[in-house]
C-alpha cells in the first residue's frame, strides 16, 4: 500500500465485488446476497444515470405536447418547438436520477449489501483499487462480477459540443430544440429520437449505414413505424456512411459523409453505437480478454477468460434492455456462487420507446419461417379497436403468432400508444403457455388497448381449421 492508500479493512472478507450499480450491478448484487454471500457494489459517487431517464423524461414531455398518438394522429399537437425547455427536463431529470439512486441505495443496503463509493480498477484478480476522486481505498474480493455498462461512442473526428452535436447520453444539454435536426444511426435509439423529435415538429433525417433498417421487432410492425416517420416527413437515408460532423461559427451543423455531400442542420445527435465501459478497469491485470467489439467475452454462465471472474449486461451485450441487463446479473450472480439460475428463460420483451411506440416479444415471422416453425398470424388494427380510435391513433398494429397445433401463444410484435405496458400480457401468456382461445375471451376491459389482444387472438382462430 502506498501512503495514500489505505486498506478497505470493512470490505476485506468480501467475498462477491460487483461493480456498477445499473440494472446488471444491482441484480447481481441482490441475487449474490440472497445466495448468502456478503456482497460489496462498487459504484461512481456521482450517479448520472444511463440514457433511460434522459429519454423518458423527453418522451413524457413530447408526449404531453403532441398528444396520444403524436402527430399524425387524429389529434392537433398542443405544444411546438419552443415551448420545450431543456433546462427543466434536464432538472427534472437530475430529481429523477438522483431519486432513483437514493432508493436504490436504500434497497441494496436494507439487504445487508456493502455500498462502496468510486470506480473500480484491477491490480490483480483479487485485488481493486477503488478511487472516489479524493480517497483512494483497496478492496479484495473472492469473486468479482463486472457489470459497468457501455457509453455511446464518441468517435473523434465528431466535434461533440455539448450544446448542438451531442451523443444519447447528454440529450437534455441541447440549447434548445432544433427545427432541422440529423440523426446519426437507426438504432433503437437514433429511431426513438427520429420519432420523439419529428413528432414536434422537427425536419428529421436519418442516416443509416446498413442497407436497410432493422429491428427486433417483426417486418410489418417496424414498417408501421417506418411508415409514421415518413408521414412526418423524416427522411431515412440507408447505405449512407457519416464520417464526422462539425459546427460552424453561425451555428449550422454539418454531417459529413462518405462520398456523398454533407448534410446541414441545425442539430447533430451522434447514435451510432455503444461501446463498454471498461477503458478505466485495466483488465490486463485481471486477465480477462474483450472480443473484436470491446466488450468482455464470456461463456453461457457470464464467466470470463478468468474463471473467479464474471461479467453481465451493457459491458457483455453492448446495447439491450434493462430487463435483460438484469437477468444477465443475477445469472452471473448465480454462477459466481456456483449455484444454479434462479429463474426459468422467460421471454425478455423488447421496446422502441418511439411515439407510438413499439413492443415485441418472442420470434419475428421471418425467425418462425427460417426454424420452420408452424405457425397461425392475426392482426388487430387500430380500426378494430375503440381505444385505439378514441385515442386518436389510426395507424396501430397488434399482430400475434400463434402454434396451430397446440393454440399457445408464439410471439407478439406491436406498434401503438401502451404497446410497451400491454405486451406484458404476451409475455405472461407465453410463459404460461395461455392459448389464444383463452386471449380471445379474456375479460379486458372495455375500452382498452388491451382488447387489441383479444381482437388478434380472434382473428388467428378464425384463420385456424374449424376443430370438431
Ligand atoms: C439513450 C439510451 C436510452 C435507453 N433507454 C432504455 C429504456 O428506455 N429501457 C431499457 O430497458 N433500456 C434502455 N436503454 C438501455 C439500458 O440503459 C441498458 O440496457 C442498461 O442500462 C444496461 O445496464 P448495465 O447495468 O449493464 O449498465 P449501466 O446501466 O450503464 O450501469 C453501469 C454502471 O457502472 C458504472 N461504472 C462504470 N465504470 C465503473 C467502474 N470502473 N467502477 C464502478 N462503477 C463503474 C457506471 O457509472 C454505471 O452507473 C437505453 C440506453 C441508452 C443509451
Amino acid at each position: 500500500l502506498t501512503s495514500e492508500t489505505t486498506a478497505y479493512e470493512t470490505n476485506a472478507a468480501c467475498e462477491v465485488a460487483v461493480l456498477g450499480g445499473g440494472p446488471a450491478g444491482i441484480a447481481a448484487a441482490e441475487r449474490a446476497v440472497g445466495l448468502g454471500a456478503e456482497v460489496c457494489l462498487v459504484r461512481p459517487p456521482v450517479r448520472r444515470g444511463s440514457g433511460i431517464v434522459p429519454g423518458g423524461i423527453l418522451r413524457s414531455a413530447f408526449a404531453d405536447a403532441v398528444g396520444p398518438g403524436g402527430r399524425g394522429g387524429y389529434g392537433v399537437p398542443s405544444g411546438t418547438l419552443a415551448d420545450l425547455r431543456f433546462d427543466e427536463l434536464r432538472d427534472r431529470a437530475d430529481r429523477v436520477v438522483q431519486q432513483d439512486a437514493a432508493s436504490a441505495d436504500e434497497g441494496l443496503r436494507s439487504r445487508g449489501i456493502t455500498i462502496v463509493d468510486g470506480l473500480a480498477r484491477f491490480d490483480t484478480p483479487h485485488m481493486l483499487t477503488i478511487s472516489d476522486g479524493v480517497t483512494t481505498r483497496v478492496l479484495r474480493a473472492r469473486r468479482v462480477i463486472i457489470a459497468v455498462g457501455a457509453i455511446p461512442r464518441r468517435p473523434a473526428d465528431v466535434g461533440f459540443d455539448g450544446r448542438s452535436i451531442v451523443a444519447t447520453d447528454d440529450l437534455l444539454s441541447l440549447g434548445e430544440l432544433p427545427a432541422l435536426l440529423t440523426i446519426v444511426g437507426a438504432g433503437a435509439v437514433g429511431l426513438e429520437y427520429a420519432s420523439l423529435f419529428a413528432a414536434l415538429g422537427a425536419r428529421v433525417t436519418l442516416v443509416e449505414q446498413a442497407p436497410s433498417i432493422r429491428s427486433f421487432a417483426d417486418r410489418s410492425v417496424l414498417d408501421a413505424l417506418l411508415a409514421h416517420l415518413a408521414s412526418l416527413d423524416v427522411e431515412v437515408r440507408a447505405s449512407t456512411h457519416a464520417v464526422s460532423a462539425q459546427r460552424d461559427a453561425y451555428g449550422t451543423t454539418f454531417t459529413h459523409l462518405d462520398g456523398q455531400p454533407p448534410i446541414a442542420s441545425r442539430g447533430v445527435i451522434w447514435a451510432a453505437g455503444m461501446q463498454a465501459a471498461t477503458s478505466g478497469l485495466d483488465l490486463a491485470a485481471a486477465g480477462v480478454e474483450v472480443d473484436t467489439h470491446g466488450r468482455i467475452a464470456v461463456d453461457s454462465r457470464y464467466r470470463t477468460s478468468n474463471a473467479a471472474i464474471f461479467a453481465a449486461g451493457g459491458v457483455v451485450n453492448g446495447w439491450t434492455v434493462a430487463s435483460e441487463s438484469a437477468r444477465s446479473g443475477r445469472a452471473a450472480a448465480s454462477a459466481a456462487l456456483d449455484q444454479e439460475p434462479d429463474e426459468r428463460g422467460w421471454p425478455i420483451a423488447h421496446a422502441l420507446h418511439t411515439i407510438p411506440e413499439i413492443a415485441s416479444v418472442g420470434p419475428t415471422r421471418s425467425d418462425l419461417e427460417r426454424d420452420g416453425t408452424p405457425f397461425v398470424r392475426g392482426i388487430a388494427t387500430a380500426q378494430s379497436v375503440l381505444a385505439a380510435q378514441i385515442h386518436g391513433e389510426p395507424k396501430s398494429v397488434l399482430e400475434l403468432f400463434a402454434s396451430p397445433s397446440t393454440r399457445t401463444l408464439l410471439a407478439a410484435h406491436a406498434f401503438g400508444t401502451r404497446s410497451i405496458e400491454t405486451i406484458h400480457f404476451a409475455q405472461l401468456a407465453i410463459s404460461t403457455e395461455i392459448s389464444i382461445d383463452a386471449l380471445a375471451t379474456f375479460p379486458f376491459n372495455h375500452p382498452t388497448f388491451s382488447e387489441a389482444y383479444h381482437v388478434a387472438a380472434r382473428d388467428a382462430i378464425s384463420r385456424l381449421p374449424a376443430s370438431g
